[in-house]
C-alpha cells in the first residue's frame, strides 16, 4: 500500500456514528431498554449459581455477561466521547451523568457473580474453569486470587457500606478542598488568580522567576492546609492498613495494589531497587541541563526549564505520513491498522474551543475499531503523542480476537504498543533531522518524559512503602514532611538545590490518597518498553514476531506469562537495567551535541 505517499490528511472532526446517531435517538432507548432487560434476565440466573451448577449453565452465564457488557460498554464510550467533542455541552455532560448512575446500579445488580465465583470450592472452581474454555480462563482466575483475602458476604457488605461515609467521603473531601484552590501569581507586574493547571505551566516558561513562582505559590497553598491534607492521608492509609493488612491478611500494604495487578511482590521491589540504583543518570541529566541554562546548579524549580531553541513545526499531514511510515517499515500489517482507523472517520484531530485536553485512544467492544483523540498543534511533540495513539490503537486492533473481559492488557502492559510507537517515531525524527536543534529538542522531551514517567513515578512509591510503615507506628505529620524531604534529597543527589517548601509535595499528590501504590506501573510499563526496544535494536527481524505476539495477547493472560512468552524474565535485574541503558544513551547523545 503505497498511496500513503500520495494521500494527504487533513484536521477535522471524528464520527461516532457507529456507536450511536445520537442521545435522543430510537437507537440509543432501544439500546438503553435493551440493556435494562438482559441485567434483568441475568439476575434471574442468580439461583442457578450454586457449587453444582453445571458446565453448560455456567458457559452460558459468563456468556450472557460478556454480551451485556458489551453492550453497556458501547452506551458508556458513546456518552464519553460525545462530551470529550465539547466539555461545556450542557446535553452531553446531563447525558453522561445519567449513564454513569445506570452503570453503577447495573453493576451492583450482577455483583453477586464475581462473590459467589470467588467463594467458590477450588475443586468445582476447577471443573468449570476449563467449561468456561481458554478465552474466559485468565479473567475468571485472576478474579479467583482474591479469594484468600475476601471475607464473607456479611463482612463485605459492610466493608461497602462504612468504606461510603469513611475512605470514599475523605478522598471527596480532598478532593472537594484542593480543587477549589485559587492561586495568586504575579505575572509581568500583574496579579493573575489561576487554576492548578494553569499555574503549573509556569513551571515550563522560560523565564526563571515564574518557574519559582509556580512552586512557591502551589506549596504555599498546599502548605497553609498541609497538617489538615497531612491528616487525611494518615486516616487513609490507616483505612487501608486496618483492612488490607489487619483484617484481610495482605502481607503488606503494597500487595494489595500488587495483586491487583497480577505482579509479585518480589518483581515490584526489584524494579524499585534497580530504579534506586540508576539515580545518577538523571542527577546527570539535570546537570548537563543546568549547563545549557547558564546556571552553576538547577534548583528544583527549573527541572522542565525548556532548553528549546527550535520552533520548527510539522503540519499535520506529514506527521500522520511519517507515523504510518515508521509503521509499515516496521510491519506493514500495522501500517494498514492505523489507516483503517483513518479511513473510519475514527480521529479527532482539530483543536477545538471546549474540547477535551490532551490525547487518548478509546477502544470498548473488541467488535469495534478505536477512537482517537488528538489537540494537534504542529510542534514535535505533538507528532510523538499521535504515533503514541496510534499505538494504543494498533495495539486493540491486534488483540480484536479476544472477549470484551481480556481485550484490554492489564496496567503494566497497557503502555508498551504506544511507548514503543513513540520510541520508532523519535528515532525516525532523528534520522532525518540534520539541524542539531531541533535534534537536541526532540532528545531532551524524550528524557524529561523518561524521568517523569520513571524516576519520579519511583520516588513517589518509595516514599508511600515508608510512609504506610511509619504511619502504623504512629508518626506525626512533621516526621512524614521530613521523611519526604530525605527521599527528595535520595533522588536527587547533589544535582539540585531543593528549595524548604518541597516538603509540602506529599500532600499534593492525588494519586496516594485516591489509589495507593499505583504509580509504580508508570515506571513498570515505560522501562519494559525501553528494554524491549533495546532488543529490538540489537536482533532486528527476529524480534518482531515476539513483540507482536505480546500485543495480540492483551489481557488473556498474566503479565509473568505475557512476558516469560516473549523471552523477558521480569524477575531479573539486569532487564531492567536494560531500560535504563537506553535512557544512558540518550544522555550521552545530549551530550554531545
Ligand atoms: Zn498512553
Amino acid at each position: 500500500m503505497t498511496d500513503s505517499v500520495t494521500k494527504t490528511y487533513e484536521l477535522g472532526r471524528w464520527s461516532l456514528g457507529d456507536l450511536f446517531p445520537g442521545h435522543e435517538t430510537k437507537e440509543m432507548q432501544a439500546a438503553l431498554k435493551q440493556l435494562e432487560n438482559k441485567v434483568g434476565a441475568f439476575e434471574k440466573q442468580r439461583d442457578k449459581l450454586t457449587p453444582d451448577t453445571s458446565e453448560k449453565d455456567f458457559l452460558e452465564i459468563i456468556k450472557q455477561l460478556e454480551e451485556n457488557t458489551r453492550l453497556a460498554v458501547r452506551i458508556d464510550q458513546f456518552a464519553g466521547l460525545w462530551f470529550s467533542e465539547d466539555t461545556q455541552n450542557q446535553e452531553a455532560q446531563t447525558f453522561q451523568s445519567k449513564i454513569e448512575q445506570i452503570m453503577a446500579e447495573h453493576q451492583n445488580r450482577t455483583l453477586f457473580f464475581s462473590l459467589w465465583w470467588k467463594a467458590l470450592d477450588d475443586e468445582n472452581a476447577q471443573r468449570l474453569l476449563k467449561a468456561g474454555g481458554e478465552e474466559f480462563e485468565y479473567w475468571l482466575r485472576q478474579m479467583r486470587n482474591f479469594k484468600p483475602y475476601t471475607l464473607s458476604e456479611p463482612e463485605e457488605k459492610i466493608v461497602n457500606l462504612k468504606d461510603v461515609t469513611g475512605a470514599k467521603a475523605l478522598q471527596t473531601l480532598y478532593s472537594a478542598i484542593t480543587n477549589r484552590y485559587a492561586f495568586k501569581v504575579n505575572v509581568d507586574g500583574e496579579t493573575k488568580e489561576l487554576t492548578r493547571a494553569e499555574l503549573m505551566k509556569l513551571a515550563y516558561s522560560p523565564d526563571s522567576d515564574h518557574r519559582a513562582a509556580a512552586y512557591q505559590e502551589l506549596y504555599r497553598v498546599f502548605g497553609d492546609d498541609g497538617p489538615i491534607l497531612g491528616q487525611m492521608y494518615q486516616a487513609l492509609t490507616r483505612d487501608w492498613h486496618n483492612e488490607n493488612v489487619q483484617v484481610r491478611k495482605f502481607s503488606s500494604p503494597i500487595s494489595v495494589r500488587n495483586l491487583g495487578n497480577d505482579i509479585p511482590d518480589e518483581v515490584v521491589d526489584t524494579l524499585l531497587g534497580v530504579s534506586e540504583e540508576n539515580t545518577r543518570l538523571f542527577q546527570r541529566f539535570f546537570k548537563m541541563k543546568a549547563k545549557l541554562l547558564g546556571l552553576d546548579k538547577l534548583r528544583r524549580y527549573d527541572i522542565y526549564a525548556p532548553v528549546a531553541s527550535s520552533t520548527k513545526e510539522y503540519p499535520y499531514s506529514q506527521a500522520v505520513s511519517m507515523t504510518l511510515e515508521c509503521f509499515s517499515d516496521f510491519e506493514p500489517s500495522m501500517e494498514l491498522m492505523a489507516r483503517r482507523v483513518f479511513e473510519a472517520g475514527r480521529v479527532d484531530s482539530e483543536v477545538r474551543k471546549g474540547k477535551r485536553s490532551g490525547a487518548f485512544c478509546s477502544s470498548g467492544d473488541p467488535a469495534l475499531l478505536p477512537w482517537v483523540l488528538l489537540n494537534y498543534t504542529g510542534a514535535a511533540r505533538d507528532v510523538s503523542t499521535l504515533a503514541h495513539e496510534f499505538g494504543h490503537a494498533i495495539h486493540a486492533m491486534v488483540a480484536e480476537k479476544h472477549n470484551v473481559f481480556t481485550y484490554h492488557s492489564s496496567l503494566p502492559l497497557a503502555e508498551t504498543a504506544s511507548t514503543f510507537a513513540e520510541m520508532l517515531l523519535v528515532d525516525r525524527l532523528l534520522e532525518i533531522e540534520t539541524d542539531a536543534d531541533v535534534r537536541r529538542d526532540i532528545l531532551f522531551a524524550k528524557v524529561d518524559d523518561a524521568y517523569a514517567t520513571i524516576m519520579r513515578q519511583v520516588y513517589f512509591a518509595l516514599f508511600e512503602r515508608q510512609a504506610h510503615d511509619m504511619i502504623s507506628q504512629g508518626a506525626s505529620i512533621d516526621e512524614l514532611s521530613a521523611a519526604y524531604m530525605s527521599n527528595l534529597n535520595g533522588q536527587f543527589g547533589d544535582a539540585l538545590d531543593i528549595a524548604p517548601e518541597f516538603k509540602w509535595e506529599w500532600v499534593s499528590i492525588p494519586h496516594i490518597y485516591y489509589y495507593p501504590f499505583y504509580v509504580y506501573a508508570y515506571a513498570f510499563g515505560q522501562l519494559l518498553v525501553f528494554a524491549l526496544y533495546e532488543q529490538y535494536k540489537a536482533e532486528g527481524d527476529s524480534f518482531k514476531p515476539r513483540y507482536l505476539e505480546i500485543l495480540a495477547t492483551g489481557g488473556s493472560k498474566s503479565p509473568d506469562e505475557i512476558l516469560k512468552r516473549a523471552g523477558v524474565d521480569m524477575r531479573d535485574p539486569t532487564f531492567w537495567q536494560g531500560g535504563f541503558n537506553v535512557v544512558s544513551k540518550m544522555v550521552d547523545e545530549l551530550e554531545k551535541l
